[in-house]
């Protein structure tokens, strides 16, 4: 029997690893780019691999202060006019899912997906022969304003609640665990159990050499549109020409929206974008990667040097970057390492795929049975690269994960509702 034919639309982390679990599971996989694998929002991100990371993007509470975030010229969070009726319905769902019995439900449904996370990237690493891509270093997060950390204990004793260690520590006890910390920070929590990648464009590309090298074909094309049947999709159509396929794997990050619209189906999903600079001269590089509490700010070494990320802008994937902006919040920020002047190497800006409840969106299509959607993973894409890429192998199989995918599934209400207790 001929093998049944699978294409993986989208070759950043969550692509990558969805194409190397199917070819694990015996299909035929083409793995379309548009770009080249790791390009997309993989190739500009903090490099954590958040094992801790169990709080949704929003908190109880938090309608409250966004008026004052939005007129912060120094906050993070921005939506820019001209999205603002595309972010609407989202904005709205996002409202919704702050709920305290929903963001506990949420939490549950993150640290679900959390406990596989860093299991299933050691049987990756294992398997391409790269265990030295990825290493357990920590996380602190780290405070210069006393009340920013005491408002940030809603999030440490939700973490502790789904049993994270966190470890509270003051001033000297903080400096000691990281040295490149100034004397500016006061408090931090710190997680042992996050994970650190080296780079997250060098762990994507290790994954599709991997691919690549066990006979699966790597596609420059753009999908433009998908031919259907009453099977489901037939052939996905590129800007090159058309494919005949058994099985459509759709992991085109912040760009799944439009792809699943073609299918004549809707998620609730936008572009959430974030910010880097690559910094020159830094006089300490921090062993432990950290996150500024009070100005939102990631700070980790790579292994092509520091790297600095932030802000969390609604807007359209292509529109004008607003480097400024960043550059003002690094700057702010930089005060908490010993000695640090922003010299920008480079600046990127990159879009996350977010949804309005903080889950990734994994299952089938309703309408074509032989699509399986993977995208919507927020800040946490590389974290939930592998045991994404696990999943999907599954439902391919059409076995059952070892795991209840019901709260990732596309058609819920994007609220947190379908989480009922
Ligand atoms: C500043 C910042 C910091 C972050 N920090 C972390 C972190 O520390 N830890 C963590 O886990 N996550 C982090 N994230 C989130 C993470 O980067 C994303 O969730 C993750 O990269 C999404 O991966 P993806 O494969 O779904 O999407 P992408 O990497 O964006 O890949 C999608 C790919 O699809 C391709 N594509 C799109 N449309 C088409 C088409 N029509 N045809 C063919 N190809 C197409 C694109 O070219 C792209 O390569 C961060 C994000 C940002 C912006």
């Amino acid at each position: 029997m001929s093998q049944e034919r699978a294409f993986v639309l989208g070759g950043g982390i969550v692509g990558a690893c969805c194409a190397l679990a199917l070819l694990r599971r015996g299909f035929d996989v083409t793995l379309v780019e548009k770009d080249r694998p790791g390009y997309g929002a993989t190739f500009g991100n903090s490099a954590s691999i958040g094992l801790a990371s169990v709080p949704p993007l929003g908190m109880p509470g938090m309608m409250r202060d966004v008026p004052k975030m939005l007129l912060d010229p120094m906050h993070p969070l921005v939506i820019r006019l001209g999205f603002l009726g595309r972010s609407l319905p989202w904005l709205m769902r996002f409202r919704d899912a702050l709920a305290p019995a929903r963001v506990e439900a949420i939490a549950g449904a993150r640290a679900a997906l959390l406990s596989r996370a860093g299991t299933e990237y050691e049987s990756l690493l294992a398997e391409i022969g790269r265990p030295d891509l990825i290493s357990t270093t920590g996380l602190i997060q780290a405070y210069q304003s006393t009340e920013a950390f005491r408002n940030a204990k809603g999030g440490l004793d939700l973490r502790r609640r789904h049993g994270i260690e966190v470890v509270e520590l003051l001033g000297p006890a903080l400096h000691e665990l990281e040295p490149a910390l100034s004397d500016r920070v006061v408090a931090g929590a710190y997680f042992p159990i996050v994970q650190t990648v080296v780079n997250p464009l060098h762990l994507t590309e290790a994954i599709v050499d991997t691919f690549r090298q066990r006979g699966g074909r790597l596609l420059t094309e753009t999908v433009t549109g998908f031919e259907t049947g009453p099977a489901g999709v037939t052939r996905i159509v590129t800007n090159a020409g058309r494919h005949d396929c058994d099985l459509v794997v759709v992991s085109a990050g912040a760009w799944s929206r439009d792809l699943v619209a073609m299918l004549g189906e809707a998620v609730n999903l936008i572009p959430e974008r974030g910010y880097h600079v690559m910094i020159e001269d830094a006089p300490h590089l921090p062993k432990v990667p950290l996150v500024s509490g009070d100005h939102n700010v990631s700070v980790v070494t790579l292994n092509t040097g520091l790297r600095m990320t932030t802000m969390a802008e609604l807007t359209a994937i292509d529109a004008p970057p607003d480097h400024p902006r960043a550059e003002r919040i690094f700057r702010a920020a930089a005060g908490m390492l010993r000695g640090l002047e922003v010299h920008v190497a480079s600046r990127w800006v990159g879009s996350r795929p977010s949804t309005p409840d903080s889950l990734p969106v994994i299952g089938r299509s309703k309408r074509h049975r032989n699509v399986i959607f993977a995208f919507g993973h927020g800040h946490l894409g590389v974290t939930f690269g592998a045991v994404t890429g696990t999943v999907v192998g599954t439902l391919a199989r059409d076995e059952t994960p070892n795991l209840d995918i019901a709260p990732y599934r596309p058609d819920r209400r994007f609220d947190g509702s379908h989480l009922a207790a």
